[in-house]
């Protein structure tokens, strides 16, 4: 198999091996090339010692970022614009914290190193010439899609608990299984998660989301009993606990009206994220679009006994807020999955229904102050509609409303376009307005008039229209003045 190495990652190679040392190219790089996937970055290892590769990348005339101090044997250089990091070997040992080690030393061999990473599948080397380098039958794991610890997986969990959500991440990403030992070793880990600071976890989960088999990864987040654990956060000065996801774990066999829906609300929630639209927002309104399911407050039964949960998505957006809020989401994030969660009923009620009630919405939406600006509101609807053709390709809907979803969203998302938030939506400027009436006294407030009458459909967002509804004001403005004037 011909490996496809950038040159700037060949020059590094070359650059130690002609000093003398070794260098390959180890970690996930190598994982991604062997699948034939594109790299997130290069990570290099060597027998060099740090100011070893520090002399041999300036001779070599590479960038050098020296922060030796901060990151141990680690130099980062930068070659043609990019920067890669190189790593002198290096083996670990582990104590009281629960992803840190304890302590760490140079080794002298390729071996050595390879042994301290935490899966088979990352345990593998490649040199510059395409050879690989595989101590751990990573190839092999790679081949079948099985994820393995090096070692043993209690005991590698036990030294460092983020392998746990790193395992989660990589069913995500990769579509790999974890066999019966692996899933058995992080149930015997689960307490060392409490070591663990929410912004490592959050890191790994948000990884997770965005990954091709999502639904796997999530699964196995909720079903090894990862998502039930605290996790350390910091607040006001202070180390606290913070829940990582247990409101997940509850939604596994809350049961859902058979008449709409063939899954559990667990299942459902899986199938619904992988069919949503690649995007943090979009995943996590999805993730947690039914999470009020089945609480007492929302749970009802109708006439024939089968489970109702009216009113859902509002206790649903309400628990979404406090969870990102937990895990320090930005505000702008927090705001718009849960503007999601709180609307993602919206489109079913109103397929089918007259154009004068979307544009009715579309105006409260434009006014209700959760976007700035029309692009903002069009991003937001074009979310939620991925959100609500997900959510409804979820259950067990006929291939016909699924269509007929899919051209009312078209319409949904053709009405938004021609909503206007903010005065600078218009399609007339400040400027032009001040132009036709000869100054700028009273520009602000016939910019709110002019937004005004767009968004309740008296005039069209249009040049030529909105000329025309200046010089309308600005007649009946002179008239107003000329007649009291007059009365003076
Ligand atoms: P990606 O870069 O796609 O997120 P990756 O596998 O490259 O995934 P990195 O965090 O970049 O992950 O780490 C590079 C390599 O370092 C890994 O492939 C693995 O060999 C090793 N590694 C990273 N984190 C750990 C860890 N917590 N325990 C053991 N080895 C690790
Ligand atoms: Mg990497």
């Amino acid at each position: 198999m011909d490996f496809i190495i950038p040159e700037y990652v060949n020059k590094i190679l070359k650059a130690l091996m002609l000093a003398g040392y070794d260098a390959y190219l180890v970690g996930g790089a190598v994982r991604d090339l062997l699948l034939e996937k594109e790299p997130e970055d290069f990570d290099i290892v060597t027998n060099a010692k740090p100011q070893e590769i520090v002399a041999v990348a300036k001779q070599a005339g590479f960038g050098v970022v020296e922060e030796l101090g901060q990151n141990f044997g680690v130099v980062m250089v930068v070659v043609d614009d990019n920067s890669v990091e190189i790593a002198a070997y290096r083996s670990e040992s582990y104590g009281e914290d629960a992803h840190r080690p304890e302590s760490v030393w140079y080794c002298e061999t390729l071996a050595e190193d390879l042994a301290r990473r935490d899966f088979t599948i990352n345990a593998i080397a490649l040199d510059s010439e395409g050879r690989v380098i595989d101590y751990f039958n990573g190839l092999e794991d790679l081949k079948n899609r099985e994820l393995r610890t090096v070692g043993e997986a209690s005991q590698r969990f036990a030294e460092d608990a983020l392998r746990m959500f790193r395992a989660c991440r990589f069913i995500s990403q990769l579509g790999v299984t974890c066999d019966a030992e692996v899933f058995a070793a992080i149930t015997e880990q689960l307490p060392r998660v409490s070591g663990l600071s929410m912004e490592r976890v959050r890191t790994e989960i948000n990884k997770l989301m965005k990954g091709e088999f999502v639904n796997l990864g999530l699964d196995a987040l909720v079903r090894s009993g990862l998502a039930a654990q605290l996790c350390r956060n910091r607040q006001k000065g202070k180390e606290i606990q913070i829940p990582i996801l247990p409101e997940l774990s509850a939604l596994v066999g809350v049961p859902q009206n058979p008449n709409f829906h063939s899954y559990d609300v667990w299942n459902h929630t899986l199938k619904a994220v992988s069919l949503g639209e690649n995007s943090l927002e979009v995943r996590w309104a999805l993730l947690l679009h039914d999470i009020g399911k089945g609480q007492p407050s929302v749970r009802g039964f109708d006439d024939e006994g089968n489970p109702t949960d009216y009113g859902h998505e509002e206790l649903s957006a309400r628990m979404a807020e406090k969870i990102l809020k937990r895990f320090q989401f930005s505000a702008n994030f927090v705001k718009r999955v849960v503007w999601l969660i709180a609307n993602h009923m919206q489109l079913g009620f109103r397929v089918g229904k007259d154009e004068l009630g979307t544009r009715r919405w579309l105006r409260k939406a434009a006014l209700s102050g959760a976007f700035r600006w029309n692009s903002d509101m069009q991003e937001a609807f074009a979310q939620l509609s991925s959100v609500c053709l997900a959510d409804l390709a979820a259950t067990n809907a006929h291939e016909q409303e699924i269509i007929t979803m899919r051209m009312y969203n078209e319409e949904l998302l053709r009405l938004a376009a021609d909503m206007p938030v903010h005065t600078s939506d218009l399609l007339l400027s400040g400027k032009q307005i001040a132009e036709i009436i000869g100054g700028k006294e009273s520009l602000p407030q016939l910019m709110q008039i002019l937004l005004k009458r767009v968004q309740d459909g008296t005039v069209e967002n249009s040049e030529e229209a909105l000329t025309e509804a200046v010089k309308k004001w600005q007649q009946r403005h002179l008239q107003y003045e000329t007649s009291a004037i007059d009365e003076m």
